[in-house]
């Protein structure tokens, strides 16, 4: 009983992506190879600055077989972008729901919201890959937990140190799906908000026009460690002003092991 339940639905859902758009799961629906894409949605969003909230129209985009789930929000019009300022954000559960200052995910995001706001003719876009918790380590929240636990049980240097020691990668994104996305919304060129040069030459490669922009937070004692291994081991494009090695000290950690063999201190590290 249940498979011809089944059966049935899957002939009906096939007739409803293949068919002409005339009903209203039809309009909301669309799929491609690898996607399925889910909207308008309309949703007013708080944003830093803004006395009102900043109303955008959000789709969802995602897998079910390979469980990408993505959402991409524009204050603008998604067919009348040209050359958008565009933010690609990885979820992070402890500075989006708990508001970890450790790092600076739940920074970037607002500002490049509120950057988007301010954008002539709403003509930017947020694409905020949910399904990729901690750049998205294996295990999801399990893994980022893992991640910082280990960092903390068994380093001096937290959590840089825990992915190396313990055999993970530092950044297990693809960015096919996002190149799909950017596709389908006939993104050709664009302004990236990011200051990961490996960010930048991923798209490009995948034949993007990019043009990347500065986002950088401006540095606070407890920035130490993510914005400090960011740039001296990661190669992010990041000014830190204000950025003391020392500061590591506060997470009880020494420069000299978090930072490499200068400990953070050369002229290039402290401000270029
Ligand atoms: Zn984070």
């Amino acid at each position: 009983m249940t498979a011809g339940i089944n059966w049935l639905r899957r002939i009906h859902w096939s007739l409803i992506y293949r068919g002409r758009p005339t009903t209203v799961v039809e309009r909301v629906l669309w799929r491609s190879r690898k996607l399925e894409r889910i909207g308008p949605i309309n949703l007013p969003l708080a944003v830093t600055g803004e006395s009102e909230p900043v109303r955008f129209t959000l789709y969802y985009f995602g897998s079910y077989e390979s469980g990408a789930d993505y959402f991409v929000a524009t204050p603008g019009e998604l067919d009348r972008l040209e050359n958008p300022l565009v933010r690609i954000s990885s979820s992070c559960i402890w500075a989006f729901a708990l508001g970890s200052v450790r790092c600076d995910c739940r920074w970037e995001f607002e500002e490049s919201k509120r950057l988007a706001a301010q954008e002539p003719g709403g003509n930017a876009v947020l694409i905020y890959a949910a399904s990729q918790n901690g750049k998205g380590v294996p295990g999801g929240l399990r893994g980022h937990a893992l991640v910082y636990a280990l960092g903390q049980a068994c380093s001096d240097d937290l959590v840089y140190a825990a992915y190396r020691n313990n055999g993970f990668k530092i950044d297990y994104r693809s960015y096919d799906d996002v190149a799909e996305i950017l596709r389908y919304l006939r993104i050709e060129s664009l302004r990236l908000l990011t200051n990961n040069p490996d960010r930048v030459r991923s798209l490009r490669r995948l034949g993007f026009a990019v043009t990347p922009v500065s986002l950088e937070k401006p540095y606070e004692v407890w920035d130490a460690e993510e914005l400090g291994v960011k740039k001296t081991r990661l190669g992010h494009s990041l000014k830190l002003h204000g950025f003391d090695p020392e500061d590591i000290r506060r997470y009880g950690l020494d420069p000299l092991k978090v930072f490499g063999p200068d400990g953070g201190k050369s002229e290039d590290h402290l401000d270029e």
